[in-house]
């Protein structure tokens, strides 16, 4: 398994974001990612994809209608390749619209809990009678930040040690996927939604966050059989096949590069990776290996069934349903929430 770090979701200078595209490639590449995928608001930048230097840029679009009674059904575009912003009005046409195109979508920020003191909004998901979007995005590092802008004290503790507040996607959130996922594949990204914006407390400012930093913050680690070959169409196809299929894991790697993590399930002649189905047809049985130690966690159907604080775990199981990966770190005496692994499928 080849892996690749990336960083989905971000703003630059096309719509409300403060860096250039250069800006955000050199800070992607001094956080040492992979790839990158741009995501301005309404706005699809064409002709910007490809490899600069060592980092691959993507390019899709984050729609939503301006217009809206109750702002909210923001949409991660992808693999689209034109303009979709027309189709803002109605989610349902607009998820199937980038389909016709090829292209796949994500749910930006499904919940989100603004504290309106400092400007911000929430802008959640609306409309969950829609179908045919590939998946959610369960950890949007902004979003989460802007949850603690309840007052200026906890505002500026966030703002200055976003490491002491940023805990892991809202339950809310976890819950709605572990729903979901009893009646539909749903994938699974982490996003930054990075915007670089200074933001004003009384007399302080603070530029929350730099673009480097968020790109060491959420990630995507995106699993593929196939190598990268510096070609665009064919690393594009190895991004968003892993998007797509549910064949990554999100990392938070402030807490410890996760880079190695890994959960296959075993039955039989079977063997597959995150994203994969076996069928109950023996025993199953899942191994997890972690390039650190942390505290994983095995949950089938949205409720923990095992755990064990070390780098490597077995769990052996002769029940059918979905099974994701949890890790946490101890650092400082606390859990913080580190790996949220996409399932794998057992029919
Ligand atoms: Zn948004
Ligand atoms: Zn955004």
């Amino acid at each position: 398994m080849y892996e690749y770090v990336g960083n989905i979701h971000f703003h630059t200078t096309a719509s409300d974001g403060t860096a250039t595209m250069e800006e955000a490639i050199a800070a992607a590449e001094r956080a040492g990612l992979d790839f990158i995928i741009l995501t301005d608001h309404n706005v699809y930048v064409p002709g910007l994809d490809g490899w600069h230097g060592k980092v691959l840029l993507l390019v899709g679009e984050e729609v939503h209608d301006p217009a809206a009674e109750r702002p909210g059904n923001h949409y991660l575009v992808f693999d689209a390749e034109e303009e979709m912003s027309q189709f803002a009005s109605d989610p349902q046409t607009l998820i199937d619209e980038v389909r016709l195109r090829g292209g796949f979508g994500f749910l930006a920020h499904p919940f989100e809990r603004a504290a309106e003191r400092f400007g911000e909004h929430e802008i959640p998901w609306r409309d969950w009678q829609v179908t045919g979007y590939a998946g959610l995005s369960i950890w949007n590092y902004m979003s989460e930040f802007k949850a603690h802008l309840t007052s200026l004290p906890a505002a500026l503790r966030a703002a200055y040690f976003p490491q002491c507040v940023i805990r892991g996607p809202f339950p809310e959130i976890l819950a709605k996927w572990d729903e979901l996922l009893q009646t539909r594949h749903t994938p699974a990204i982490g996003t930054s939604d990075a915007h670089g914006i200074t933001y004003k407390f009384g007399l302080l400012r603070r530029q929350l966050f730099p673009y480097e930093y968020l790109f060491r913050t959420v990630n995507y680690h995106a699993l593929s059989e196939e190598p990268f070959s510096g070609e665009l169409d064919h690393d594009k196809r190895i991004v968003y096949g892993a998007m797509r299929g549910g064949h990554g894991f999100i990392a938070y790697d402030l807490l410890g590069d996760a880079r190695g993590f890994r959960v296959t399930a075993k039955a039989g002649d079977q063997e597959v990776g995150i994203g994969g189905t076996v069928s109950l047809t023996s025993d199953v049985l899942f191994e997890i290996s972690s390039p650190i130690k942390a505290r994983l966690r095995v949950i089938l159907n949205g409720e923990m069934v095992d755990w064990a604080y070390t780098t490597r775990m077995r769990h052996r199981t002769r029940l059918g349903g979905v099974y994701r990966i949890e890790a946490q770190r101890l650092i400082g005496l606390r859990w913080r929430n580190w790996v949220y692994t996409n399932p794998i499928y057992v029919e």
